[in-house]
């Protein structure tokens, strides 16, 4: 699907390639010492990777969703909760707030970051919100995506939240090892990530986990992921089968040390594609102070299907992220509640946001042939 193309949108078997030694050496490890499941693997990688991520503690799990769910879980939000978050991220951040029963009310976002509007925030505190069944739920917690790598508006968020006790989860599924100032993602709330193998750390099959500096939620977490146990056989609590396996973890910790300087290299490859580019396309906007860790390169172009299908047709792969905003697919369209009523930022972005070839491993002349392309495509537009 990837490599029919002359540049790819996203290229996975590209990262374990250009991590092939440390990984084969990962599995083989694990294969032979023949302890599959939440061994030294698991341990030693969350130990790793809570320190990267500067929080006390990390909790291997399954996918990023049952991160999001569980850490919502470990914070005591249940059915019939309200949780706040976006409708521009993936359909993932919502069904999070599904899975615990919980009632999403989505929020509109800033026009030039994608994320969450603390204006919009605070109009879905103050109860201006419809388009749900019944009563309005009573607000507990706001996830806050941090979506393509780029950090929400988090000192704005923090203080909204702390002033009426709302729980902040971070999905950090994107945006691993982001900061805003020197303070790093995932260190405002309770965060989730994901190690789909596509995200900037990826595993080569599903992973994700919470990190948190709150001891009581790690412990709860951990509990949560396997039948609620704290001891063997003993389900103190209700639990669910959640786990990050050994294989995924020791390839993770294969990857984790080279992540910095694969983010620098995305950043890099955005730089090019900032000048290359200029002003033919509309170009993401860095949130000033901000380390974005470009997940996704995104750009506006109006006409959007056209402009892709120019691009595919001349060998130049990309996405949209995401095409279709939650409140419009049809599985949320007439259940989740709306600030306002209505999200025009979000459908406005949707219509027009296409994701660049972006990963660590492309080159420079796979870069070069994008921007080439890119202006080729926009001249001809121009001409017609
Ligand atoms: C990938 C992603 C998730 C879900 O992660 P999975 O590991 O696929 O379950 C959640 N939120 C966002 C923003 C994501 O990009």
């Amino acid at each position: 699907m990837y490599n029919s193309l002359r540049v790819p949108v996203a290229d996975p078997k590209r990262s374990y390639l250009a991590h092939k030694e440390a990984i084969d050496r990962a599995i083989t490890k694990v294969l032979s010492e023949g302890h599959y499941i939440l061994g030294k693997e698991v341990a030693a990688f969350e130990a790793s990777f809570a320190a990267f991520v500067g929080v006390s503690a990390a909790v291997g799990l399954g996918s990023g969703t049952d991160a999001l769910a569980l850490a919502l879980r470990a914070h005591g939000i249940a059915r019939g909760d309200g949780v706040v978050t976006v409708s521009h991220t993936s359909v993932a951040t919502v069904a999070a707030a599904e899975l615990v029963g919980a009632v999403p009310v989505l929020a509109d976002i800033e026009p030039a970051f994608y994320t969450l509007d603390p204006a919009s925030l605070e109009r879905a505190l103050a109860g201006h919100i419809s388009g749900g069944h019944g009563t309005k739920p009573p607000i507990k917690a706001v996830i806050v995506v941090h979506l393509y790598g780029q950090p929400a508006a988090m000192w704005e968020i923090a203080s909204i939240c702390a002033r009426r006790d709302i729980v902040i989860i971070e999905d950090c599924a994107q945006a691993h090892d982001a900061a805003l100032a020197d303070r790093g993602v995932g260190s405002w709330g309770t965060a989730a990530f994901s190690f789909y193998p596509t995200k900037n750390l990826g595993a080569l099959g599903d992973g994700g986990a919470v990190t948190t500096n709150d001891p009581a939620i790690a412990e709860k977490v951990k509990m949560l992921r396997e039948y609620g146990w704290r001891q063997r056989y003993v389900s103190e609590i209700l639990g669910v089968s959640s786990r990050l396996d050994e294989l995924q973890a020791g390839i993770l910790r294969a990857k984790l040390p080279r992540l910095r300087d694969e983010n620098r290299r995305r950043q890099a490859i955005a730089l090019a594609y900032d000048e290359g580019l200029g002003d033919a396309i509309g170009r993401p906007a860095r949130r000033a102070g901000a380390s974005h860790v470009f997940h996704q390169y995104v750009v506006r172009v109006p006409e959007r299907e056209a402009f892709q299908e120019a691009l595919r047709r001349r060998g130049i792969g990309t996405n949209v992220h995401y095409p279709v905003p939650v409140h419009l697919q049809p599985a949320y369209r007439d259940r989740v509640w709306l600030v306002g009523g209505a999200l025009p930022v979000t459908e406005r972005t949707a219509n027009e946001v296409l994701s660049l070839p972006m990963f660590p491993e492309l080159t420079d002349d796979e870069v070069a042939l994008t921007i080439k392309t890119i202006l080729d495509v926009c001249r001809s537009r121009q001409a017609a």
